[in-house]
C-alpha cells in the first residue's frame, strides 16, 4: 500500500546530490518498521543498497528517517557510501562497495575537509607556477601484492615538463578506521580519525575537545604529506595552515 504524506518537506543534505525527479520517493510511505531506534513508524522502504557480492542492507527507513539520492531510498552509512562515489558509478555495472565498509566515504569525507590545504601545499612548492594542479574524485584502487580493495582520493601536480607530484588518501576496505597518505608510489603513514577512535573506546569528549582533536588530525595529515612532499626534494615553505570544517551531516562512524 503506497499513501503520500503532505506535510513533511524535504531535507537538505549538505553532500548529498538532490534530484527533483525523486522528490516523491523522500515521502512515498512504506510499510516496513523503521530501523531507527524509537522510531514507531511502519512506513518504512528498505535501503536500496547492494554490495559487489550481491548482499542487501538490511534496514528500512520511514520518510523522515530515509535518505534519497538519485531516485534511490539509502540508509545513513549507505548514503554516506553513494555520495562519495563518482557521478555516474552507482547504478551501472560498476561493483558496490562492500556492505559493512565505511571506505568511500570516510576518504571523500577527510580529502573534503583537508582538500584546500592540500592545494595550497602543493602549489606553494611550485615556484614557477606553471604546474598544472589536477584532482581526482574518489576511485577504486587495488594495493599490495594481494591486491587489497581500497578507495583513494589524489591530488596531482604536472609541471609542463611533464614531472608530476602525486599526493592521496586512501581507505582500505578490509581496514577502514584508518587514513593511509600517500606520496607518490609510497604509503608514508596510515592515521586513525579522532572521532572512530572515540567511538571504539565508547567516549564521547566534550565539543571543544572534539573540535581539537579533529583540527590536530588535519594538522598531522598536513605536515606528513609535507614531510613526504620534503623527502621526495619537492618541499614547500611554510608549516601548512588548516581550515574550517565542512557540515558534519554524512560523516562516517
Ligand atoms: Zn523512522
Ligand atoms: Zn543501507
Amino acid at each position: 500500500m503506497a499513501s503520500w504524506s503532505r506535510s513533511r518537506q524535504r531535507a537538505a543534505i549538505p553532500g548529498v546530490r538532490a534530484e527533483p525527479v525523486a522528490a516523491r520517493l523522500v515521502d512515498l510511505a512504506g510499510d516496513q518498521v523503521c530501523t531507527q531506534p524509537g522510531c514507531p513508524r511502519a512506513t518504512g522502504i528498505a535501503c536500496e543498497y547492494v554490495d559487489r557480492r550481491g548482499h542487501h542492507c538490511r534496514t528500512a527507513w520511514c520518510p523522515e528517517h530515509r535518505l534519497v539520492i538519485d531516485g534511490r531510498v539509502y540508509c545513513r552509512r549507505h548514503a554516506g557510501v553513494v555520495s562519495a562515489l563518482p557521478v555516474g558509478y552507482v547504478g551501472h555495472t560498476a561493483p558496490m562497495p562492500d556492505l559493512e565498509t565505511r571506505a568511500p566515504s570516510l576518504v571523500s569525507w577527510v580529502a573534503r575537509e583537508v582538500d584546500a590545504d592540500i592545494r595550497e601545499l602543493l602549489l606553494a612548492g611550485d615556484r614557477d607556477s606553471h604546474a598544472q594542479l589536477i584532482t581526482d574524485p574518489v576511485y577504486l584502487v587495488f594495493i599490495g601484492r594481494d591486491r587489497r580493495r581500497a578507495w583513494e582520493r589524489a591530488w596531482k601536480l604536472v609541471d609542463p615538463a611533464g614531472d608530476s607530484l602525486r599526493v592521496s588518501l586512501l581507505v582500505e576496505e578490509a581496514a577502514d578506521a584508518e587514513v593511509a597518505i600517500r606520496v607518490d608510489l609510497a604509503i608514508v603513514e596510515r592515521l586513525a580519525p579522532p572521532w572512530i577512535i572515540q567511538r571504539l573506546h565508547g567516549a564521547l569528549p566534550p565539543p571543544e575537545v572534539d573540535a581539537q582533536r579533529r583540527k590536530d588530525f588535519n594538522r598531522r595529515i598536513l605536515s606528513i604529506i609535507s614531510k613526504g612532499m620534503e623527502r621526495e626534494g619537492r618541499g614547500s615553505p611554510g608549516a601548512p595552515g588548516v581550515r574550517g570544517a565542512p557540515e558534519a551531516a554524512l560523516q562516517p562512524r
